[in-house]
């Protein structure tokens, strides 16, 4: 039962990666969110069967059936990362043998919130080197709401939020705004929000820790050269989901090396 669920959550977060490719992409080009969608070099209304998320770009051979125009590498990729990071949201929250209780069914609203929101971010900074504030502003008030119900204490959430705009604001002061633009801010009061100040804030030193990962394989393999600036919020974004999901075990981990 918890299988078949799981599996069932996963197809909603594809066909919400879905969704979050086509809001990222208009919201950039100012194009409204209603309307079919169309294949982007000629124009064509995409079928039933090519809007399928993954499984429409595996049959197609990532190409558009009419003009073979390339479709975007982005659109499989956020669609089974969302499908993926839904199951993982509901297999690790829905633990107990009687899924439909309060807390576990608020804790998985607030965890696939929290997936969409961060993959949206990851993926317009990632596309555009941008997060706008209709994103981040609706992605704070959002998720402070949800983990509040979640259990989180509102104070916590509260200074949470503060403590991730301010890593951020502080930087932005001391560099005169060359190092981080106002929408990292907003996206460290989101994950602050989130995981409150504790969490948050280690969620955001992970990020460092996976962004000089991510440079030092980029470097040897040639893809970077020192100048080449990294796109934040995608690490921000997978730090944060790896505090919320793994956050305890993390912690446990931890203490555990430091008793040796
Ligand atoms: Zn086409």
């Amino acid at each position: 039962m918890r299988f078949l669920l799981t599996l069932l959550v996963a197809l909603l977060g594809a066909g919400v990666g879905s969704f979050l490719n086509v809001a990222a992409v208009r919201l950039h080009e100012r194009r409204s969110l209603g309307g079919r969608s169309k294949c982007d070099a000629c124009g064509r209304t995409l079928g039933a069967l090519e809007l399928v998320p993954v499984f429409g770009y595996v049959f197609l051979g990532g190409r558009c059936h009419a003009c073979h125009a390339r479709i975007p590498w982005f659109h499989p990729v956020t669609e089974a990362a969302a499908a993926l990071l839904f199951a993982l949201a509901f297999w690790t929250r829905a633990t107990h043998p009687l899924f439909v209780t309060w807390p576990i069914i608020l804790a998985v609203v607030r965890d696939l919130a929290a997936v969409s929101f961060l993959v949206l971010l990851a993926l317009t900074d990632l596309l555009y080197g941008e997060l706008p504030d209709r994103f981040t502003w609706p992605a704070i008030g959002v998720l402070a709401i949800l983990a509040a119900l979640a259990g989180r204490p509102p104070l916590d959430v509260l200074l949470g939020a503060v403590a991730g705009a301010a890593f951020f604001l502080i930087q932005r002061v001391l560099s005169r705004g060359a190092w981080v633009g106002d929408g990292d801010a907003f996206l460290g009061a989101a994950i602050g929000a989130l995981l409150g100040v504790c969490g948050g804030l280690t969620a955001i030193l992970l990020a460092y820790v996976y962004g000089a990962v991510a440079a030092v394989v980029l470097l040897a393999a040639h893809k970077a050269n020192r100048k080449t600036a990294l796109p934040f919020a995608p690490f921000l974004s997978a730090a944060a989901l790896t505090v919320l999901f793994f956050g305890p075990a993390l912690w446990n981990a931890y203490l555990g090396l430091m008793m040796r």
